[in-house]
């Protein structure tokens, strides 16, 4: 029978990429932390009408990448394409911006989108985000962009390039939209056929169009259908970026189609990435998204980096976490009679927060040492027939080779110690 593979645009996390996927979500969680903001977990699935109002009619991600299915009760449901609209639905629904406001959270956890699957571009892939929810400020959009640049930071990303725009409010986009149908309806027959769909529904998307991306240059400018309000806004944002050391480029073609985003638009680009996956994260402020999902007008902003390519781009950087050895110790009985007695002291080296493996296999003892240098360990307690009358155990320094013979009352403190005169103990950088 052939071996199954994994879906197509799937990929395993295997103990050797671990510790570097452990440290980017620690390192997540340290940052947003730092500002305040506190872990929320939502379903992988939502109803599919949450998603389909909340990313949006008209999207590539709702019209062609969603993996729908239905429940034994013939609901629709679907996995979740991005974080926002589940967070912001748990939040909501749970009334927390009455008590206070805003309330700021992050997530972490596995996204799901039907793309073609291509370098840095999976149907499952994992992101980590923040969401500051319940009031609309300039401050708060230059509080989350600058959580996004301090986290690029602390994973000793550089080179980092913030585009960022105004999308204004609704009504700027109204007379926004309204310019790019005049500009675009007489170029129709230079649009590829999603292109013309999108010239109906979604005219702000036209600008990303890869068919003639020369339409785009002369396309209007939000930039030009701004109000003061929206206007002050923005600069707003940016001289509080400046204040805070952090340099952001103005890119009047960086939009998001819908209607519920509202002022500020950024993304963090990375030249490392190719082409169009050269994206590390984005964001933005949904002012009217709470509305369309059913909820009470609640302005909101936030940001979402893809993990794997965050791992990518530290790698290459040099500063990513270094794969570990399962554990620092390895207990084993020589014989099957000592297995408890080997049993007890792995239990009592774990007590002391020694990372232990108990080797309970009927193993040779040279084939059980062989399988404990793989593993990584740097010390092996040997638990044989002496050992477990006296009440004794053998502490051998897989590097040096050494032995010596310590009473069970004094093992964790002898492993510990020889644990300690290693020279490489293996930790994250910082
Ligand atoms: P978005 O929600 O599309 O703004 O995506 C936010 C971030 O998630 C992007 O900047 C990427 O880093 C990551 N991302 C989005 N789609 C994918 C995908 N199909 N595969 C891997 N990472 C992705």
């Amino acid at each position: 029978m052939p071996a199954i593979p994994p879906p197509r645009g799937t990929r395993d996390l295997l103990p050797d990429a671990a510790p570097a996927w452990e440290w980017v979500h620690e390192v997540h969680a340290r940052v947003a932390g730092s500002f305040g903001y506190q872990l929320v977990d939502t379903p992988i699935f939502e109803h599919t009408e949450l998603i389909e109002r909340g990313v949006g009619v008209g999207t590539d991600v709702v019209d062609k990448e969603m993996f729908t299915f239905e429940d034994r009760g013939g609901r629709s449901l679907t996995l979740r394409p991005e974080g926002t609209a589940g967070v912001l639905r748990a939040v909501l629904g749970a009334s927390l911006t009455q008590e206070i406001r805003p309330v700021r959270v992050r997530y972490a956890g596995p996204m799901f989108r039907g793309e073609r699957p291509q370098a840095l571009r999976y149907r499952q892939f994992a992101q980590v985000g923040v969401e500051c929810i319940g009031e609309r400020s300039p401050h708060l959009d230059a509080e989350v962009i600058e959580m996004g640049w301090r986290f690029l930071h602390e994973l000793g990303i550089t080179g980092v390039s913030l585009q960022a725009n105004s999308l204004g409010d609704s009504e700027d986009r109204t007379r926004y939209r309204a310019a790019l149908i005049a500009y675009y309806e007489p170029l129709e027959a230079r649009l590829d056929d999603d292109c013309r769909r999108r010239l109906r529904v979604n005219p702000l998307r036209l600008l990303d169009c890869k068919r003639d991306a020369a339409l785009a240059v002369d396309a209007p400018r939000i930039t030009d259908f701004l109000s003061d309000e929206s206007r002050i806004y923005f600069e707003t944002v940016l001289d509080d970026l400046a204040a805070a050391g952090i340099p952001a480029e103005r890119n009047p073609r960086l939009v998001r189609g819908l209607d519920y985003y509202a002022q500020t638009a950024f993304e963090f680009w990375h030249s490392s990435l190719q082409g169009a996956q050269n994206a590390l994260g984005g964001g933005g402020r949904y002012d009217g998204l709470a509305e369309v999902l059913g909820f009470a007008p609640t302005p909101g902003i936030g940001y979402a980096f893809g993990v794997e390519r965050l791992l990518v781009t530290a790698a290459e950087g040099g500063r990513v976490a270094p794969p570990q050895a399962a554990c620092d110790a390895v207990a084993a009985s020589i014989e099957p009679a000592q297995a408890q007695v080997a049993a007890a002291a792995a239990r009592s080296l774990r007590t002391a927060g020694i990372r232990t493996v108990l080797d309970v296999s009927d193993r040779k003892l040279d084939r059980k040492l062989r399988a404990a240098d793989r593993l990584g360990a740097r010390v092996c307690v040997l638990i044989g027939s002496d050992e477990a009358a006296e009440g004794t155990a053998t502490v051998r320094d897989m590097r040096t080779r050494q032995q010596q013979r310590v009473a069970v009352a004094q093992l964790a403190a002898a492993v510990a110690d020889a644990l300690d005169a290693e020279p490489e103990r293996q930790e994250a950088p910082r």
